[in-house]
């Protein structure tokens, strides 16, 4: 009993590989709301547990985000965000990036699919409405540089050390992007806007769940990031591609019975649901974020474990 518990004792203070380098991501919110919060729009720093190498996804608020974080947001932008993952080109998105480009140094990837970078390239560093920070086109001055990735194959971020895997979505017409992080181990699934397939007339969220379940099963998504734009009382004719409780918790529930037809109602406990891009109320009255938090409470049958950070704040995934 005695040497059993002596092995034992000597194998724990025997460091593995895996105990040394603890699998999961640290995430910092820059930007949570939708459409019309200016300065507090989509945009969220990742990086590997105790890694001080971010990669930004999405860039709607990104210097008030890092000032509302703690610090200057100078050093962290310059040394520690080492590369960009946009989900598509609208400015709630980008707009961050604009200003924060101007103060940037050495040259960093743009990961997105190539209607975003063609956009970002054509309509916003241009030298027209922005100088052209990219590199390509005219006069670059090549701060960015253009990664376009082909959906489902991953890339490698060198620099954060994780995998980046693009998947369409369907936003209101236009194509907006889901993202796959991984560390090797444990992934993120991170959603641009989108509206739900019901509304959107495809089967792109449909497609993304087919991806997901497996992740799920296996305990490797620690993670889905997802908007809701609006509440429920928004009709479905004015939805814009986005999102409300209703949609949500049936996308979710069709996620849930992919990962376990026979019981949907646990297949989604470990599974951490982030719920950003609430567009606000700009005439009063209960907010916004109030009503959607309490509908899609009030609507949680799979038990889903939802967080909606607040700008600024930090949690480990
Ligand atoms: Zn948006």
């Amino acid at each position: 009993m005695l040497l059993a518990f002596l092995s034992l004792s000597l194998l724990a203070a025997e460091p593995t590989p895996a105990a040394a380098a603890p699998r999961g991501f640290d995430v910092v919110a820059l930007g949570v709301q939708g459409g019309l919060a200016q300065g507090d729009l989509s945009s969220f720093l990742l990086a590997r547990r105790g890694q001080p190498a971010y990669l930004a996804v999405d860039a709607g608020s990104v210097l008030t985000g890092l000032g509302r974080s703690g610090g200057p947001p100078g050093p962290v932008l310059r040394d520690q965000i080492r590369g960009w993952a946009l989900t598509d080109p609208h400015l709630d998105h980008v707009e961050g990036l604009a200003s924060a480009v101007v103060d940037d140094v050495g040259t960093k990837p743009v990961f997105g699919l190539p209607s975003t970078i063609d956009a970002l390239r054509d309509h916003l560093f241009n030298g027209v409405l922005w100088a052209n920070f990219g590199n390509e086109g005219k006069d670059p001055l090549r701060r960015l540089r253009y990664e376009r990735m082909a959906p489902a194959r991953p890339v490698h971020v060198d620099d954060v050390g994780v995998t980046l895997e693009a998947l369409p979505l369907s936003h209101g017409g236009t194509t907006s992007t889901a993202f796959l992080i991984s560390d090797g181990d444990a992934v993120v699934a991170f959603l641009g806007d989108t509206g739900p397939d019901l509304v959107e007339g495809g089967s792109r969220l449909g497609a993304l769940w087919e991806r997901l379940a497996p992740l799920v099963r296996g305990r490797k998504l620690r993670a889905i990031f997802v908007e809701c734009s609006y509440d429920n009382a928004r009709p479905d004719a004015l939805l814009l591609g986005h999102l409300t409780p209703r949609h949500l918790l049936v996308e979710l529930g069709a996620l849930a019975a992919l990962v376990s037809p026979q019981a949907p109602s646990k297949a989604l406990q470990n599974v951490v649901v982030v719920v950003s891009h609430i567009v606000p109320t700009l005439d009063g009255g209960r907010s916004a974020r109030d009503l959607v938090t309490s509908e899609l409470e009030a609507g949680n049958k799979l038990g889903v474990r939802f967080l909606f950070p607040a700008q600024g704040e930090r949690f480990a995934l």
